[in-house]
């Protein structure tokens, strides 16, 4: 597995900071945040895969979602660590997402 500090210049590169700012242009929302129908402006454009340096899932617009700062930090990580992240639906029920 590749060490984060192998493909962390990917994001310098212009065409991420293209992709990145369509995706903003895209998504304004939090997706995350969304779900439970509130409305927060997103920050961080997350990959859903993680791509891990693989370049075909970094650069691959329908592997991105828009999420705010907290979502990203809070439900992302425990995705990451293979935890479900939960929230709450409009409906009242939690809804697993990751
Ligand atoms: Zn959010």
């Amino acid at each position: 597995m590749a060490n984060k500090s192998e493909w962390h210049h990917l994001y310098q590169r212009a065409a991420w900071r293209r992709l990145r700012a369509h995706q903003l242009a895209v998504q304004p929302l939090c997706e995350f945040c969304l779900i439970s129908e509130e409305v927060t402006a997103a920050e961080v454009v997350d990959h859903r895969k993680p791509h891990k340096g693989d370049l075909e899932l970094f650069y691959d617009p329908s592997n991105l979602q828009s999420l705010c700062a907290p979502c990203h930090n809070g439900h992302k990580q425990r995705i990451e660590r293979g935890s479900k992240a939960v929230v709450i639906g409009v409906d009242g029920y939690p809804i697993e997402i990751g």
